[in-house]
C-alpha cells in the first residue's frame, strides 16, 4: 500500500465499492450530456454540430461534453485538480472510452489525433500534474486514437473560475501557440480535449490558434459540461 492509498483509498467516489475510484455501475449511472449543444451557441444541436449559421472561419466543427457537470463526473474532476490522484485519471479515461462505445457523435468515429490543452509549465510543475493532457492521452490510447500534445500556453492566466464571459474571453486572448518541432499534418481531424467546458473560452481560443496554423477540421471534447 503506498502513501496515496492510505491518504486517497482507492474507492469507488459515488458508491464507496472498493478498488476503483469510478465503477462500472456508476459509470453506467452517470447523467450524459443531452442533448447536445452548438459550442458557438450553446443551443440543442444534432451530434453536437456547429450551426451553420453559427460557423465562421474560426470556430470549432462541433462540441461533445461526455457528462454532465454534476454527480460523480464532477467529483472525480475536482479531485483530480487538487489532490493529485493519478490513478483515477485513469478509471476516468476508462469510463469515457466505455460511454464512447456505446455511442458517440458521428464524427468522433474512426481515427481521431487528440490535442490537450496545455496548461501553463509553472503552474503545471507546481501541481505535477497536467490532467487534461494525463486524462486525454489515456484516453486516446484507449481509443486507438494518435495523441499530439501540440499546444504551449506561451502565458500564464488568472484562474477562470469567477470571471465573467467576457472577461474570460480577454484572459485567454492569444495564449496558445503550436510546437515548433512537430510535423504537422494539417489534413488529419483535430479533437481539442480540456476536462470541463465552461464558458468554452479557452477551448475556442486553442481552436483558433490551430485554424490559424491551416487545420480545417477541429473538434472539442470535455468530460463534462
Ligand atoms: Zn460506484
Ligand atoms: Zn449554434
Amino acid at each position: 500500500m503506498g502513501i496515496l492509498d492510505f491518504l486517497f483509498p482507492k474507492q469507488c467516489v459515488g458508491c464507496k465499492k472498493g478498488g476503483t475510484y469510478f465503477c462500472h455501475d456508476c459509470v453506467a449511472r452517470a447523467k450524459r450530456t443531452f442533448p447536445l449543444v452548438c459550442p458557438v451557441c450553446e443551443r440543442a444541436s444534432i451530434d453536437g454540430v456547429t450551426h451553420a449559421k453559427c460557423k465562421s472561419g474560426v470556430s470549432p466543427e462541433g462540441l461533445f461534453s461526455v457528462w454532465e457537470y454534476t454527480g460523480v463526473p464532477r467529483k472525480l474532476i475536482i479531485q483530480l485538480k487538487y489532490k493529485f490522484v493519478e490513478e483515477a485519471a485513469c478509471d476516468l479515461a476508462r469510463g469515457v472510452s466505455l460511454e464512447l462505445s456505446k455511442s458517440c457523435p458521428y464524427w468522433l468515429k474512426g481515427k481521431n489525433t487528440l490535442v490537450p490543452i496545455p496548461l501553463y509549465w509553472r503552474r503545471e510543475n507546481w501541481r505535477g500534474f497536467n490532467q487534461a493532457k494525463n486524462v486525454g492521452e489515456l484516453i486516446a490510447q484507449q481509443m486507438g486514437w494518435e495523441f499530439k500534445d501540440l499546444l504551449v500556453r506561451t502565458k500564464n492566466t488568472k484562474h477562470q473560475v469567477g470571471l465573467k464571459g467576457e472577461e474570460r474571453k480577454t484572459n485567454v486572448g492569444g495564449i496558445f501557440q503550436i510546437e515548433k518541432w512537430i510535423v504537422l499534418n494539417l489534413n488529419k481531424k483535430i479533437v481539442l480535449f480540456d476536462d470541463v467546458w465552461t464558458t468554452g473560452s479557452t477551448l475556442k481560443e486553442a481552436t483558433k490558434t490551430l485554424k490559424a496554423e491551416g487545420f480545417a477540421q477541429v473538434y472539442c471534447l470535455t468530460l463534462a459540461r
